[in-house]
């Protein structure tokens, strides 16, 4: 089930090494370590969102604004 072809960009470091984890909406950076959440309400703007989890690596980008959806945890 784990879309291993899929790598999500970390909003930390910067480097495609985010994965998911056991836990609905987590995901970790394997380089620097950091976790982060996924949001349903934009941080940088507010937007709610529809969040297709897992369907493709624009997953964790809002659609109004281009931010990330994703927070430090
Ligand atoms: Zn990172
Ligand atoms: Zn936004």
């Amino acid at each position: 089930m784990l879309p291993e072809k899929v790598s999500l960009r970390c909003p930390g470091c910067g480097e495609p090494w985010l994965r998911p984890t056991t836990l609905p909406g987590r995901y970790r950076c394997v380089n620097c370590l950091h976790r982060f959440e996924l949001r349903s309400v934009c941080p940088e703007c507010g937007e709610h969102s529809t969040i297709v989890r897992m369907a493709s690596t624009a997953t964790t980008v809002c659609n109004h604004c281009g931010g990330s959806m994703l927070i430090a945890v």
